[in-house]
């Protein structure tokens, strides 16, 4: 299983119009992505901000079709728990 070391709001489960990006360090490995919604996207930054991480976001062009508060955990980032 995979873990972030911090907890991401519940989402509200409209059409997410951006994503947050979520960065070990500086930007040194991108360990995850929260797709988020207009009014839920400076909730999950500033989530991303308390676990120690770093939050960097990016808009969702068209054609993806993820909900807010949808979570997606990079398999070969820190937090994948994929053995290194
Ligand atoms: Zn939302």
């Amino acid at each position: 299983m995979s873990t972030l070391p911090f907890a991401v709001p519940p989402g509200c489960v409209q059409p997410a119009t951006d994503r947050v990006e979520v960065y070990s360090g500086t930007y040194a490995s991108l360990d995850a992505a929260a797709y988020t919604c207009p009014q839920h996207t400076d909730d999950v930054a500033l989530a991303v901000i308390a676990g120690g991480l770093t939050p960097y976001q990016v808009h969702v062009g068209p054609g993806v079709s993820r909900s807010c508060g949808y979570v997606y955990v990079y398999p070969t980032g820190t937090f994948g728990g994929v053995a290194r």
